[in-house]
């Protein structure tokens, strides 16, 4: 192999690169990317960086001896994957010859129709530049979805000093990914810190002719606003691959070390959905921690070797998010539980472990401000997965 392809310049792309040469590529390796910037961190965009605590210069992922030796083609989004040649095609035409490629595309946010003024999603740095220059003490803003990024911003923007409206469709915030018992604690959270917190109904519409002026509820209900973030989830960037004969579901089918269905040609981040053996089915990982793992894997694969080897194993999914003064930590899979049981200390405090067992096996844990008790069910956790 002389030349592969990274497409996607963000987190997963860049461990690619480093994977490559770390595990001795010598080849050439060429980055392909559609925005302009080299690979930056997305996590602070919904916190510290949000609330003007830090500019973009400390969000670069690359240390300074980064020395990839990597061709960056930034500003050119893959439009297309030839499978039979694996040339990867570039908007404009332009063809980068690969004798395989890794797909690193992530997710982008999913938006509502139309282009009110005042009108966020947050998924880039140019997001995050316009939402936080509207973020004014006093200023009216509802958050369309509790999610980790909805319920980040509100935290974000309670603290700068505005009025905040979180509107979640599901019985309360991060349900999906914590089940509705322990949702109800984040629930908490934001009630505590004055935010208030529409939960079980859905969204008609935005309200406004050139901005938006509100947000009107399904139960009829108008929530007046100066600004909204829309937070409702991302979908994987993966149309460009549509004639690709690559497997697509809800992201990239892979097997459980990041190979597409075609030979020399994987997929990491966002945008993939490994098979997971726990499951017995793939399963998109939208978290950092996956994205900064698993192409290290996946690259000891597609360089020929077993992906699992060398204790590199795949963790359990594992995500944190910043609320407020609260670490929200989880690893596992929520939806396996058949009960949750807090193990110590209390829902009122927000500081919590609490474990997620089907029967009486662990399946995920989560914890509020308990991190070093989380460490180590998480390891646990980890060592019962089978390989
Ligand atoms: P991405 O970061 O999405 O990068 C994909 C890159 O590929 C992008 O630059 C994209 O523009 C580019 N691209 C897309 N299509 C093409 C194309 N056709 N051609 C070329 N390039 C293309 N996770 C946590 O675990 N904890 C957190 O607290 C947390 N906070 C977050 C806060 C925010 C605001 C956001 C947006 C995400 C957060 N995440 C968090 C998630 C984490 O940032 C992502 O899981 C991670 O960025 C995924 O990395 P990725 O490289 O797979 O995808």
């Amino acid at each position: 192999m002389r030349t592969i392809t990274i497409v996607g310049a963000s987190l997963a792309g860049l461990y690619a690169a480093q994977a490559l040469r770390a595990q001795g590529f010598d080849g050439e390796v060429v980055v392909v990317g559609d925005e302009l910037r080299r690979p930056y961190d997305r996590p602070p965009l919904s916190k510290d960086f949000l609330a003007g605590k830090i500019e973009a210069d400390v969000l670069n992922l690359e240390s300074a001896d980064d020395d990839l030796g990597a061709g960056w083609l930034l500003g050119s989004p893959a439009v297309a994957l030839c499978p039979g040649t694996r040339e990867v095609v570039l908007a404009g035409g332009a063809r980068v010859r690969s004798d395989a490629v890794v797909i690193a595309t992530g997710a982008r946010a999913r938006a509502l129709p139309g282009n009110l003024a005042g009108v966020h999603v947050l998924r880039t740095i140019d997001d995050a530049v316009a939402l936080r220059s509207e973020l004014l003490p006093g200023a009216r803003l509802v958050v369309i979805g509790a999610g980790f990024i909805g319920g980040e911003v509100a935290a974000t923007a309670k603290a700068l000093g505005l009025d905040v409206t979180v509107v979640e469709a599901m019985a309360a915030p991060l349900a999906g990914p914590l089940g509705a018992e322990m949702g109800a604690v984040v629930s908490g959270l934001h009630e505590a810190h004055g935010v208030t917190l529409r939960c079980g109904v859905g969204v008609r519409g935005l309200v406004g002719s050139e901005r938006v002026e509100g947000v009107e509820l399904a139960d009829g209900t108008l929530l007046p606003a100066d600004v909204v973030v829309v937070g409702i989830g991302a979908v994987p960037n993966i149309e460009w691959l549509a004639d690709s004969g690559i497997a697509l579901g809800n992201g990239i089918e892979c097997d459980h070390q990041g190979r597409t269905s075609i030979p020399g040609i994987i997929a990491v981040g966002d945008c993939a959905a490994w098979h997971d053996p726990r499951l017995g089915r793939s399963h998109r990982v939208e978290h950092w921690t996956g994205a900064m793992e698993r192409p290290a894997i996946a690259v000891a694969a597609l360089l020929g070797g077993d992906g699992w080897s060398e204790g590199r194993q795949v963790g359990i999914p594992y995500f944190w998010s910043d609320q407020y003064d609260v670490r929200i930590q989880f690893a596992g899979h929520a939806a396996e539980a058949d009960s949750v049981t807090i193990e110590e200390g209390t829902v009122e405090s927000h500081n919590l472990l609490a474990v997620y067992r089907r029967g009486d096996v662990p399946v995920g844990v989560l914890s509020m401000n308990q991190a070093r008790l989380f460490g180590r069910w998480r390891r646990q956790l980890n060592a019962a997965v089978p390989v």
